[in-house]
Formats: C-alpha cells, structure tokens, sequence
C-alpha cells in the first residue's frame, strides 16, 4: 500500500472500552453485528452491517475521527477522514 497521510493516527492515546457492547445499542435493547471503538474517547459503538450503525453516527456527532475493530484476532483500525485503514500494534 502507498504511504498514507493521515496524521490522526500519530496522536492517539490509551482508551478503555466504555461498554462491553454497543452503548447506544444496549440502552435500547437492539443488537449489532460488529463492534468498534472510538481511539479517541473509547466508545463502543456497532459497524455498518449492523442496523444502527453507531461508530459512524459517533464520528458525526463528535468528530472523533478514528475506530478500531475490536472483534476478536481484528487489529485494524479506520480514520473516517482519510478513509484509510491501518494495522496496529495489538
Ligand atoms: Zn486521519
Ligand atoms: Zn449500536
Ligand atoms: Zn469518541
């Protein structure tokens, strides 16, 4: 892959998960497919594939640009403003 520019990675912090699910999806009572968390503040949000789609309705709501799969052997993670995926560390 070619060298990216996104430089949203390169300020990231420790983040512990803020639900073991979905948040928003757990008030609610609904379900997800996928989980994924917020690098920037730790929420836990559902992915595109499932009906709610909360990670990316985070981004929108907070501008939070980066989340990371946290299904199991998922090491990825995605910057919604460079559209670019990065492996991590762990
Ligand atoms: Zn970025
Ligand atoms: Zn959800
Ligand atoms: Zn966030």
């Amino acid at each position: 892959m070619a060298q990216h520019a996104c430089k949203h990675f390169a300020h990231l912090h420790p983040v512990t998960p803020s639900a073991r699910g979905c948040e928003e999806c757990l008030k609610m009572g609904s379900s997800w497919v996928h989980l994924r968390m917020c690098l920037v503040c730790g929420h836990v949000g559902c992915c595109d594939s499932s009906p709610n789609k909360h990670a990316t309705k985070h981004f929108h709501d907070t501008k939070h640009p980066i989340i990371r799969s946290v299904e199991p052997g998922e090491s990825w993670a995605w910057c919604f403003v460079d559209e670019v995926v990065e492996e991590l560390q762990q």
